[in-house]
Parts: C-alpha cells; structure tokens; sequence
C-alpha cells in the first residue's frame, strides 16, 4: 500500500467553524465547500461541519452530493446556473444561485417553472470578475421581484478583491460601493470572505461566507493558519522508503540537479507530484522526520522525494515523515513552492489516503 496519507482533524474543522462564529458575531455562516472541500473531501467536511447554516458550492454537481449525503441546509452555487437547463435541476435540488449576469436574467425571464428560485444578487464592487454593476442593482433587483417563480427574499452579496491586505483601502471602497448600492433596499448582507471575517468588521453583514480559515489555511501573507487562531486541519504524512549512502559528488535525482558535497545518506520518501505534492517544492524545502526538520534535496518527482539525512542518523526505512501539518506549516511549504496554502490542499490527489482523527 502506498504510504501518502492526508489525515484530517475533524475537532480542528469544528474549532475552527465556532472561532469564525465568534468573530462574525451573530452573522450566519456560509461554509464553503467548493474544490472537494478545499481538497479535503465534500462529504467529509459537509458531515463534520453538519451544522453551518449554508453551504457554498462551484458546481451544480457538488451540490446533488451534498443532498444525496441527506443536507437539508440551504446550499449556494457561487457562480449560479451556466445555461438555462441548470434552472430546473437547481429547483430540484432546491440549490440557491448566485445572479451575476444578464443573461441569467434572460433564462430566469424566459422560464416558466412554478417551483420558487432562492438567489442571490452579486454586485461587482471592484473585483471585476463576477456581479452586475453598482447603478443597475435597483432596476436587477425589481427585475427579479417581478418573476414570479424568484423567490422574494434576495440576497445583496459581493466578493472582496484585496481583503487581505488590511491596510488597503480599496476594501473600504468595495464597502461603501456596496452599501451604496443596496442603500433601503430589503434583504440580507452577505459580503465577507475568510479575510473579510479578519480584518473588515464593517463588511460582517447577515451572511459570512468563510472557506480558507475553516481549513486553518491562512488568508493573510507570511502568516500561518494558527498565527491567525485557526488549526490546522490535514497533514499529509508518508513513509521513508529507503536510506542510500552516497559518495561526496553523486548526484541526486532527474537532471541531477544536487550534488553530495560529502559521503552521507539520503533518504528517499514516498511522495510526489503524483500524490499532489508540489513538483515546484524548491530544493531546501523541510519535511519533518521524528521531530526534525530536514531539507528535500534534488528534484521531486511523480512518486517519490529525496531528502538529506545528515540531521537524522537514527532513521529507519518505515519512518512516518511529515510533509505539511500542525508541526510544519503548510504556508510554509506553499511558499517554497511559490503558491498559496489552498493550491496545495485542492491539489491532492486520488491515491492518497484520506483517513480522519
Ligand atoms: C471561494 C469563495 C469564498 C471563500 O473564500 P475564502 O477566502 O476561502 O474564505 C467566498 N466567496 C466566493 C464568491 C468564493 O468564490
């Protein structure tokens, strides 16, 4: 059996749930489970965090898993119906749709099917990706009133640009571009991301809708996860494999691209890009063997890793070693490997074992 191991803490996910809970103040919470769960498993985080208020969603097809796992809570597809034969499934599957453009309305106008739609209008306050402008939210907004088969309850919602950077005004823009807009108009807020929780307490609005920090990823630059009071939730762990004593000037790997300065061990793991481990990890990058840090030498391959065994004598052929986790963060790894924290969990891949603690 392949040894490449993703373990997920199921009490650090529900920690981390009550801590944004507490941050948002009252604010229902959205947890956002798009990605297969942040690479952690849909169904997995969707059971252990039964109890968020929402579910947010990419794809229709995630949100028939979440019904077909028996969730009754209301479930958001961010980027709402693709075409216009999405409508009825979301109506069978009773999913909520994110609105962001006009020819959304088209389909909407045009459709004639009695069952109630829930949505939510996206304004586009600066990020410049998905949502209707500011000036048009009123005419949008009675547009959708009018349909009868739109649910009355509509949801004002924007996504941030640059939350994360909490000295960066334009935050603040989107803020005030969004109350603007929605100025007397009925209906709940919901503009906060993971960084938005953090940092912008003025964006708190009815609805949060946190992804990153419920994983105890970090959303803030040359932070970890547990900086910012969130726990780690997977480690991803594998076996040591072998133990080769090389001499002073052989060289290690594809290309060679590490040469033995000395006679020494190197130590060959059981990871690599075909696991979803970064083929971009820089030489240097630690991995954690019986408590020490030790640096991966030579380039990473499809299934396997070298690392220097210099600082670890005592290693042995079966050793658990660690590739990111509570002891090494997984910020730490992403940034050798020149990505961000979510990159590396979206990423893994189907051999690797998913087991729960
Ligand atoms: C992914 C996503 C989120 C969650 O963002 P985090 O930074 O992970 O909290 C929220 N809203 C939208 C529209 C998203 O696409």
């Amino acid at each position: 059996m392949r040894s490449a191991t993703a373990t997920i803490r199921s009490a650090a996910l529900r920690a981390n749930l009550a801590q944004l809970r507490r941050l948002s103040q009252g604010a229902k919470v959205v947890a956002v489970v798009k990605a297969d769960g942040y690479g952690h498993g849909l169904e997995r985080v969707a059971r252990i965090l039964s109890d968020a208020d929402a579910f947010g969603v990419a794809a229709i097809a995630d949100g028939q898993r979440l019904r077909a796992a028996g969730h009754q809570q209301r479930i958001i597809v961010l980027s709402g119906p693709d075409e216009a034969a999405d409508l009825a499934e979301l109506r069978r599957l009773r999913l909520d749709a994110v609105i962001h453009h006009e020819s959304q309305l088209r389909w909407l106008a045009a459709d004639r099917d009695p069952r109630p739609l829930r949505v939510w209008l996206k304004i586009d306050t600066g990020m410049h990706r998905l949502g209707f402008a500011p000036e048009r939210v009123r005419e949008v907004h009675e547009r959708l009133l009018a349909m009868p088969s739109v649910d009355r309850d509509i949801v004002f919602m924007t996504h941030f640009a640059a939350s994360d950077e909490f000295d960066n005004a334009v935050t603040a823009e989107q803020i005030a571009r969004f109350d603007a807009a929605t100025q007397g108009l009925p209906g709940p807020r919901c503009l906060a991301n993971s960084a938005g929780v953090l940092g912008w307490p003025a964006a708190r609005g009815d609805w949060v809708r946190t992804g990153g920090l419920l994983y105890g990823l970090s959303v803030v630059a040359g932070k970890s996860g547990r900086d910012l009071g969130f726990e780690p939730v997977m480690s991803l762990s594998t076996r040591l494999i072998a133990i080769n004593r090389l001499r002073r000037g052989e060289r290690v790997g594809y290309a060679g691209t590490w040469e033995c300065p000395e006679d020494m061990d190197v130590g060959v793991i059981a990871i690599g890009y075909g696991d979803g481990y970064p083929r971009s990890a820089a030489p240097g990058t630690p991995v954690l063997l019986g408590g020490r840090r030790l640096p991966i030498v030579g380039r990473v391959s499809m299934d396997l890793a070298t690392i220097d065994l210099r600082e670890a004598p005592d290693a042995h052929v079966g050793d658990r070693v660690l590739l990111w986790g509570d002891a090494l963060p997984v910020e730490e790894i992403a940034e050798r490997a020149g990505t961000i924290a979510y990159d590396l969990t979206c990423g893994m891949t189907k051999r690797v074992l998913f087991v729960e603690d």
